[in-house]
């Protein structure tokens, strides 16, 4: 049989086998303990900044590896077939806060904190969710009011993941609240800004390797110049350039997914029922067929709408399409991997019940399941 991802270049296929090292050397041995902890492993950041995946797919003017969006769909799911939540740290630092400065950020913004953020001295965060606003971005209650050559910040925001370790924010804030989503604008506030802090640091089900926190603005006055983008439009243009995220979703949950996929595999030899070793049952030979073929088909999804996005094609439902599945295949192939590791899958040991646990945020960030259905719906006219 051929390489399941044979249509990708020699480059690809490197950067494809030297993930797979650094993952088997620097994540996988410290996966489960960072989970119990709900710890993200500071010291890898610098690391993954050295070898060039931090800045994989920025420019090489801005101090990035000049990589595509295929290359980072990639790496995404390199990283999260060893940590989900060490995956979902990244994820935020990238595609997020360091794709809103790429993509909007003044010179000097891109100076002072991109640069550095790609070479993983600095790490940031994306603060967009607040109690009453969710999928619901108009609902932002958050406030900045322009004073002079300053804005003043206040509000909440919940659920911030790298909230605690954060060196910088990109806050999403409402510059004119009777416009909603058109009035939101994109604003960097750092770590020591005096009228910031974090609040609470918050303890989640799945992806405990990654941090979060709850944060508080009062009073918090930032100069003009750490706004990002157009006043009132800042959101809206990152909307739509950040098809990424989506694309980062599926190749996460393809990871995570094959991860499950290889426990079961091993397990399906090793465990011996009835005389016989589990995976020569026809019910569980044809659950694991099943797990690989969904597998490849949100992989294939995955890298089309990525390829896509790099020709300049339109990619919004192909995007969207690749989220929607991968998110949801994997749900059903983890669960269906604890299922065949029966009890053992069920042990606190068990890598299996990590990813378990691991699997559902997929579905729910970067617009939950409902949300893209309704894009696809929109885009097919309806
Ligand atoms: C692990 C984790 C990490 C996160 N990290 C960050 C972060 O770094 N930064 C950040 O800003 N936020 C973060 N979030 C929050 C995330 O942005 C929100 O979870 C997401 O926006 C969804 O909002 P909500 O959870 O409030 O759900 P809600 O919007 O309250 O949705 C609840 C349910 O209602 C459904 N629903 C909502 N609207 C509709 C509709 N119109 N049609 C049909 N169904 C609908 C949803 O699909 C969902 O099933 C994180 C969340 C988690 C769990």
């Amino acid at each position: 049989m051929a390489e399941p991802d044979f249509y990708l270049s020699d480059e690809q296929r490197e950067l494809q086998r030297s993930l797979r090292e650094f993952v088997a050397k620097e994540i996988a041995p410290i996966a489960a303990q960072c989970d119990a902890e709900e710890r993200f492993p500071l010291a890898l950041f610098p690391k993954l900044g050295s070898l060039g995946y931090l800045g994989l797919r920025f420019p090489e003017e801005l101090g990035g590896a000049g990589g595509s969006n295929l290359d980072y769909a990639v790496l995404c799911e390199e990283l999260a077939y060893g940590s989900a939540g060490i995956a979902l740290g990244f994820y935020v630092h990238t595609a997020l806060a360091c794709a809103a400065l790429e993509a909007f950020g003044s010179e000097m913004l891109q100076r002072e904190w991109l640069a550095p953020a790609l070479r993983g001295e600095r790490i940031g965060a994306w603060a967009f969710a607040e109690a009453g606003a969710g999928s619901d971005a108009g609902a932002i209650a958050t406030r900045a009011v322009a004073d002079g050559n300053h804005y003043v910040l206040n509000g909440s925001k919940l659920f911030i993941t790298n909230g605690p370790i954060a060196d910088f924010l990109v806050v999403v804030a409402s510059t004119a609240p009777e416009q909603r989503l058109k009035g939101l604008s994109l604003f960097l506030v750092e770590r020591d800004r005096a009228g910031f802090r974090v609040a609470g640091t918050l303890s989640k089900l799945g992806v405990r390797a990654s941090e979060m926190a709850e944060l508080v603005f009062e009073d918090c006055r930032i100069p003009a110049t750490h706004l990002i983008g157009r006043e009132n439009r800042g959101f809206l243009d990152v909307l739509r350039t950040l098809t990424l995220g989506r694309i980062a979703s599926a190749a996460f949950a393809s990871g995570v997914a094959r991860a499950a996929l290889d426990a079961t595999l091993v397990h399906a030899r090793e465990r011996v029922q009835f005389g016989q070793p589990i995976g020569s049952f026809q019910a569980v030979r044809f659950g694991i067929a099943d797990m690989a073929l969904q597998i490849e088909a949100s992989r294939l999804l995955c890298h089309r709408a990525a390829i896509a996005a790099d020709r300049g094609l339109p990619h919004g439902r192909e995007a969207s399409m690749a989220k929607l599945y991968a998110t949801e295949a994997c749900t059903r192939i983890v669960e269906r991997a604890l299922h065949y590791h029966g009890a053992a899958g069920f042990m606190a040991e068990s890598p299996v019940q990590r990813l378990y646990r691991d699997c559902k945020v997929f579905e729910l960030g970067e617009g939950s399941s409902e949300l893209q259905r309704d894009m696809i719906a929109r885009d097919l006219g309806l």
